[in-house]
């Protein structure tokens, strides 16, 4: 079985595992995270089963791009523009990675700390 046959957020942005989606377009899906580490946590996730950066190819480009562009608008609306958020990525096992599908966290409503954990 593919990869994206077995892969969470697949299945997510295909609509068979239920999600609350705050944002979605033709690109990339925006869903709230279910183990919130912050008043704000949602995740940012490309239709695309990319697994991780380095699995990106050129064509990708765009597409990780516009993760950051609909962080932006999701926290102009919620208002979260002039407190400001944290955008991350986790790449790979030593930072955290658990879901090998790419995705951004959007956190806020807080403040956090530097370095991180
Ligand atoms: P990471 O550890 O960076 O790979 O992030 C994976 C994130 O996915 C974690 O913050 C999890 O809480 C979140 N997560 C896992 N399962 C689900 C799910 N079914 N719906 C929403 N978020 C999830
Ligand atoms: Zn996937």
């Amino acid at each position: 079985m593919s990869a994206e046959h077995t892969c969470l957020f697949c299945k997510i942005i295909e609509k068979q595992i239920p999600a609350k989606v705050v944002y979605e377009d033709d690109i990339a899906v925006a869903f709230e995270d279910v183990n919130p580490q912050a008043p704000v946590h949602i995740l940012v996730v490309p239709r695309k089963h990319i697994p991780d950066i380095q699995s990106m190819t050129d064509a990708d480009r765009e597409t990780i791009g516009h993760l950051f562009w609909i962080a932006a608008k999701l926290a102009a609306e919620m208002g979260l523009t002039n407190r400001g958020y944290r955008t991350v990525i986790n790449n790979g096992p030593d930072a955290g990675q658990t879901v090998f599908h790419i995705h951004m966290h959007l956190l806020s409503g807080r403040t956090f700390s530097w370095p991180p954990g």
